[in-house]
C-alpha cells in the first residue's frame, strides 16, 4: 500500500521503446520503486502529482486525470469496492491543503512517448533546455519571482504544445445557435429533452416510432452510447436515423473503448451528417457490462478531455496532432453531472472543469431528492457557473417499486429517498397502480423543477417507457419546443422587436 495514494488498480506501465542508455534504464527502475512505494505511481511519464495534492490519479481504475466519475463515493470506488475512490482522496486532501483550485486545470491525456519512462531526469533536462529558471537563488532573494518561474516551469512540463490546457472558461467562438436545441435553450424558460434507447437489433422501426411520438413534445432526443458497457446500435447511427425523422438528436459520445483518434473521427463524422448536439461522457467501466471483460485500460481520455478536444476542433480548427481543419465542425457540446454523487462542493468543481473545457449544457443523473439538487445548484452558483451552461436535471418516471429499489441501491450516483421507496412499496403488487404512483411522483418533481432558479428545463429518461413522456409534458403543463425547425427560428429572428416603453 503506497504511503500517499490509495492502492493502485493496475501495474505500472513499461515504455513502448526501451531507453538505450543503461544508466537511464537503471534510473527508471529506481524511480519506479521509490514512486511506487510513495505514490502508487504507474510510471505514466506525464506526472501531475503537484496538481492532485500528491495523490497519483493513475491509481483510479479508469485512469481519470480530471476528476471523479459519476459513481464515486467516500467509502469505495465504483469499479473496485475493495479500494477507496482515488479522486475523493484527492479532493479531500486538496481541500485540507487549500489547493482545490489547482484541480481546475485541464490535464492532458497521456503522451505515449513518455509513458513508462522516468520523469526526474526529464525534469532536469527540460529545466536546462528552457533556460528560464526557476533559479534556486531567487528562492532566497525574490520569492515571488521564484514561485512564478516555478509555476511556469511545471506548466510547460505538464502541458504539451498539442494540448495547452488551462483553468479558464472559454466562450464558444460563434454567435448564431448551431442546433435547434441550442436555439430553444436560448429563448425558452423551460426546455425538455428525452432519452430513447437505441435498439438491440438491426430493426429500427420501434425506435423511429418513438422518435415520431416525441417529435412535437421535446427539443431533442438523446441516444445512449453502449451505456453500462452493453452493446447496442451505436449512437451515431441512431442519431442520424432520428435526425432524418425531423427530431434533433443528442449524440452521446463516450470515451470508453475509444482512442483519441476515433473520438475525433466519430465527432467529425457526426458533424458531416448534420448532428450538432454531442454529449461527452467518460463512460461506464466495462465491469458493469455483460460481455467477457476486456483488458483493464479502456480509457484513453475522460469526458473533460473529450470536451476540450472537440471545443478546440470547433473554435480553433485544429486536430490534436496540430493539423488545421479547413471547414470547422459545428458542435453544441454537453456533458453529464451527478448532483447526488459526491458532496456538492466537489461535484461543483467537476462541473466547473467541464464547463471550462467546453460544456454548454449539462444533463444530470435522475433527481429524486429536490433538496439535494438545490444544494448542488447553490454550490454551482458559488462558483459563478449558473450563467455559463444550460442545466437540465434528469427525471426518471418510476415504472415499478422494483425499479425504485434498483435505482436507489444499484445505480452509482443516484439517490432515491426512503419516502419515495415507501410510496412505491405502499401501492402493493398491482403493476398499473405502481406506474400511476411513479407518474404522480414524477409530476410532483416537475412541479418543483418549474420553480427552481438556475435550471433551464429537464431531461426525461423513460427508457423503454418513452410513451409516458407526452403524458408527463401534457399533464405538467411544461411548454413544448418553441422551434421545431429552422424556418421557425428564422421567422422569430425576423420579427420586429417589441416597442420599448417610453420613459
Ligand atoms: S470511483 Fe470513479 S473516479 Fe473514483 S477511483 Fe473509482 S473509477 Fe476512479
Amino acid at each position: 500500500m503506497p504511503i500517499f495514494s490509495p492502492r493502485r488498480y493496475q501495474p505500472p506501465f513499461y515504455p513502448a521503446r526501451r531507453p538505450g542508455n543503461p544508466f537511464v534504464r537503471a534510473f527508471t527502475v529506481v524511480e519506479r520503486v521509490i514512486k511506487g512505494w510513495l505514490f502508487g505511481c504507474r510510471m505514466c511519464g506525464n506526472c501531475i502529482l503537484q496538481e492532485t495534492a500528491f495523490i497519483c490519479p493513475m491509481t483510479c481504475p479508469k485512469g481519470l486525470r480530471n476528476g471523479l466519475c459519476g459513481g464515486a463515493s467516500a467509502e469505495r470506488c465504483e469499479v473496485d469496492p475493495s479500494r477507496p475512490c482515488t479522486w475523493y482522496k484527492i479532493y479531500e486532501r486538496a481541500e485540507k491543503m487549500g489547493r482545490l483550485d489547482r484541480l481546475l486545470e485541464i490535464n492532458a491525456p497521456l503522451d505515449g512517448t513518455r509513458v513508462g519512462h522516468e520523469t526526474w531526469l526529464d525534469t532536469v533536462r527540460h529545466w536546462r533546455q528552457r533556460g528560464q529558471g526557476p533559479r534556486p537563488i531567487d528562492l532566497f532573494v525574490n520569492g515571488e519571482k521564484f514561485r512564478a518561474d516555478w509555476d511556469g516551469f511545471f506548466y510547460s512540463l505538464r502541458q504539451p504544445d498539442w494540448w495547452q490546457g488551462d483553468a479558464r472558461h472559454h466562450l464558444p467562438a460563434y454567435d448564431e445557435p448551431v442546433s435547434l436545441l441550442e436555439a430553444n435553450l436560448r429563448v425558452s424558460s423551460f426546455v425538455t429533452t428525452a432519452e430513447i434507447a437505441p435498439p438491440l437489433t438491426a430493426a429500427t422501426k420501434a425506435m423511429l416510432k418513438k422518435a415520431d411520438l416525441l417529435k412535437p413534445m421535446v427539443a431533442a432526443a438523446n441516444f445512449t452510447d453502449n451505456a453500462s458497457a452493453t452493446a447496442r446500435m451505436n449512437s451515431l447511427a441512431s442519431s442520424k436515423l432520428c435526425l432524418d425523422t425531423g427530431l434533433e438528436p443528442v449524440m452521446q459520445l463516450q470515451a470508453r473503448d475509444r482512442s483519441r483518434v476515433v473520438i475525433e473521427s466519430d465527432a467529425m463524422g457526426a458533424a458531416g451528417l448534420g448532428i450538432r448536439n454531442i454529449l461527452c461522457l467518460s463512460g461506464d467501466h466495462q465491469t458493469f457490462g455483460p460481455a467477457p471483460w476486456v483488458k483493464p485500460d479502456q480509457f484513453d481520455m475522460d469526458a473533460v478531455q473529450v470536451l476540450w478536444m472537440l471545443r478546440r476542433m470547433r473554435d480553433e480548427g485544429v486536430y490534436l496532432d496540430g493539423r488545421a481543419i479547413k471547414q470547422r465542425p459545428q458542435f453544441f457540446l454537453g456533458s453529464a453531472a451527478s448532483p447526488c454523487g459526491a458532496p456538492p462542493k466537489f461535484e461543483a468543481i467537476r462541473a466547473e472543469k467541464k464547463i471550462n473545457a467546453g460544456a454548454q449544457f449539462i444533463q444530470t443523473q435522475p433527481i429524486f431528492d429536490h433538496n439535494r439538487l438545490l444544494d448542488w445548484l447553490e454550490a454551482l452558483d458559488r462558483r459563478n457557473l449558473l450563467d455559463k451552461a444550460y442545466i437540465l436535471p434528469g427525471l426518471i418516471p418510476l415504472k415499478s417499486a422494483r425499479v425504485a429499489h434498483f435505482m436507489g441501491e444499484e445505480i452509482p450516483g443516484v439517490m432515491v429517498p426512503p419516502d419515495v421507496i415507501k410510496r412505491m412499496d405502499a401501492v402493493g403488487d398491482d403493476k398499473e397502480a405502481q406506474q400511476e404512483e411513479g407518474v404522480a411522483i414524477a409530476l410532483e418533481m416537475i412541479e418543483k423543477l418549474k420553480d427552481t432558479p438556475g435550471i433551464h428545463g429537464m431531461h426525461v429518461m423513460a427508457v423503454h417507457w418513452e410513451e409516458i413522456v407526452p403524458r408527463l409534458i401534457a399533464e405538467s403543463g411544461v411548454p413544448t419546443p418553441r422551434f421545431q425547425n429552422w424556418e421557425e427560428w428564422t421567422a422569430y429572428n425576423a420579427a420586429p422587436a417589441a416597442p420599448q416603453p417610453v420613459t
